[in-house]
Formats: structure tokens, C-alpha cells, sequence
């Protein structure tokens, strides 16, 4: 039995919610014609033998392809995640997850978890190749996870993905077929797995000793006031209609404000604006956004950009989402309106 270097936090908890690494194609060699979520995490834990190694518990939390993910699962998973943290035996939480919306439940996690030291992990964990194929990188990635979530280095929430170890906060789709399919914008993966040992590459957030890149904008706040860390006691409604609706704009060649004006019509609670380059937007619909926030609804201003976040020191009239992408930046504006007294 493989040993976790704390040897009362011994166990580890899987959660399942589905995705590709639980899908199933009628082919092995079809890739892209499968349905998600077609296995529980039982079988997916029965697909590694090496698995066998580890002292496991599995639990299905949900079963969806996770561009169906939503409110209701999350609050779910976070508050299962708390229950299993909050036991003496257990040493980590392991996630196996969709790749699509991945980057949103990772911030949600890291929100509602944080990274200070101390704080037990939190391994997402995911596939780009559904169970049945020739290619399938699931199993891989699951034992990887495991290992990761073991690991005296391990702390707060990561994802384990090809090989790659990636801080939860940082992360972000950024392949839509390549089984590499993350990336951490400029801050680079925290470290590898090799032949089941994992190898450190830089300093983790939660050693107490966090040393991201200049401008990543994430460990102190990803975007401008926020507690981008520890931001612990979220309270998460299960029902889905209580969560404030938030919606993500563009702003593009030609944007205007009507999409603006309906959504603020239509009663929206808040708005994240994916600007061009370092955050700036089309002055139509700036106008609208601005208009937006004199009628109560709050905008937050992410980057269209795939790296670089929004760099501070424009004249910006919005407020900046930093390092966060515009859909890490909706799930933020979302925990900021479920933590503040509705105003209208
Ligand atoms: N559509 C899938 C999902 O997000 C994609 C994947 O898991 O790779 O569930």
C-alpha cells in the first residue's frame, strides 16, 4: 500500500462529475465523436490497477459533460470537497472533470479553498480522449492525480494533466484537441509527474513561499479587490435560480450597446466585458458598460488575450480582471454578488 508522507491523512477522495475522461465512443479510434460522462468514477478508478496501490474512496458527485456544468453541481462538489478536507483520515481530494469549463471550477474551488499553507489538495484531474480510445489519456492522468494529491508538496488546488502539474488558480483551456490541452497563461506549469515521481519545477502557491511572475495578477487577487486566495466560508445556494446571473460580452470591431442595453432590460446582475488586447473596449460599448454600472451592474474587464491578463496603469474605466480569463472572470463576479446584499 502506497504510503501519503502523513500517514493519519492517508486516504484519498475521488470525486466524479463526468467528462471526457469518463466518455465512451463507438470506435476506438473516433476521438471526437464520443458522449461524455458515460462511466462512474468507480470504473474509471477499476481501469488503473496501479490504482490498487492507494487508499481510495470514489464518490460520484455528478455525471455531465462539463459544457453542462452549472451552479447546482458546484455547489455540490464544493461542499463535498469541504466534508472530505474536514476528515482526519483524509489527506487530498482528487477531481475528475471535463475539460471544457474546467478553468471555471478550478477558480471556484480555489476561492472557496485557497492555497495558504496547510490547506489540503485539491487535484482536478481530466482527459481529452474519451475511456474507449486507442489514445485514451485518462487513466495516465487519474494515477498522475493520485500521485500528485500524495505528494508533501501538494497544497490547495492543481490540475494534473499530461504529465503536467498546473496551479489551479493559473490555469486555462488552451488546445481544443491536443491531449496537452492546458496552459497557465505566462506562469508556466508548477511541475511534472515522471515515471510516477513528481518533479517540482518552481515554488508552489501555498509553500508560503509563492513566486509567480510579475503581472500574473493571481496570487494576491486575480482581478482588482478580490480575495484571490483563501477566500474561504463561500456560501454556495444549491438552488440553481439563486445564483446572481452574470453574463460575458465581447467587445470586437463594430461592438456596440445593445446587447449591453438588453441584458441590463432583461434584469442581468452582472457583466464581464472580454476586451481586446490589454483590456481596452470599443468605446460603444464602454459607454453602455458604464451606463451598465450607474444602474447597479457590476462589470468586470478581462482580455480576450490567451496570456498576459491585463496589465495595471491604463486610464481603465472598468474595473481589471488581472490574470483571470473572462470566463474565471464571470465565475468571480458571480462569488463577489452572492457575497454582497443585492442593491437592486
Ligand atoms: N466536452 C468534454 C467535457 O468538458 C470535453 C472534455 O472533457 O475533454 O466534458
Amino acid at each position: 500500500m502506497q504510503q501519503t508522507e502523513d500517514g493519519a491523512a492517508h486516504r484519498i477522495v475521488l470525486l466524479g462529475t463526468g467528462g471526457t475522461i469518463a466518455g465512451a465512443a463507438a470506435s476506438a479510434t473516433d476521438n471526437v465523436g464520443y458522449a461524455s460522462a458515460q462511466r462512474g468514477v468507480q470504473a474509471l478508478v477499476a481501469a488503473v490497477p496501479a490504482l490498487a496501490a492507494w487508499a481510495l474512496e470514489a464518490e460520484q458527485v455528478a455525471q455531465v459533460d462539463s459544457k453542462d456544468m452549472g451552479p447546482a453541481i458546484w455547489s455540490t462538489l464544493v461542499a463535498r470537497v469541504c466534508a472530505h478536507l474536514a476528515r482526519a483520515d483524509v489527506r487530498a481530494v482528487v477531481v475528475t472533470h471535463g475539460t471544457d469549463t474546467l478553468e471555471e471550477t478550478a477558480w471556484l474551488l480555489h476561492r472557496a479553498l485557497g492555497s495558504a499553507p496547510g490547506t489540503k489538495p485539491v487535484v482536478l484531474t481530466a482527459a481529452m480522449r474519451p475511456a474507449t480510445s486507442l489514445q485514451a489519456d485518462g487513466p495516465q492522468n487519474l494515477l498522475d492525480a493520485v500521485t500528485v494529491a500524495a505528494a508533501r508538496e501538494a497544497c490547495g488546488v492543481l490540475l494534473v494533466m499530461a504529465g503536467r502539474v498546473w496551479a489551479g488558480a493559473e490555469v486555462r483551456k488552451v488546445h481544443s484537441y491536443r491531449t496537452e490541452a492546458f496552459g497557465a497563461g505566462d506562469a508556466g506549469p508548477l511541475g511534472q509527474v515522471v515515471e510516477g515521481r513528481l518533479q517540482c519545477f518552481r515554488l508552489w502557491p501555498g509553500t508560503g513561499l509563492d513566486q509567480l511572475p510579475q503581472g500574473s495578477g493571481v496570487t494576491d487577487g486575480g482581478a482588482d479587490g478580490m480575495q484571490g486566495d483563501g477566500a474561504a466560508g463561500l456560501d454556495l445556494p444549491v438552488d440553481a435560480d439563486s445564483w446572481p446571473w452574470v453574463e460575458i460580452v465581447a467587445s470586437h470591431a463594430g461592438a456596440g450597446p445593445r446587447a449591453v442595453q438588453a441584458l441590463v432590460s432583461a434584469g442581468v446582475r452582472g457583466l464581464v466585458v472580454a476586451g481586446t488586447g490589454n483590456g481596452t473596449v470599443h468605446q460603444d460599448l464602454e459607454a453602455a458598460l458604464l451606463q451598465a454600472v450607474s444602474q447597479g451592474v457590476p462589470v468586470l474587464r478581462a482580455t480576450r488575450c490567451a496570456a498576459g491578463g491585463i496589465v495595471p496603469g491604463g486610464a481603465d474605466a472598468l474595473p481589471s480582471a488581472g490574470g483571470l480569463t473572462p470566463a474565471q472572470a464571470r465565475v468571480e463576479l458571480t462569488l463577489r454578488l452572492l457575497q454582497t446584499p443585492r442593491v437592486r
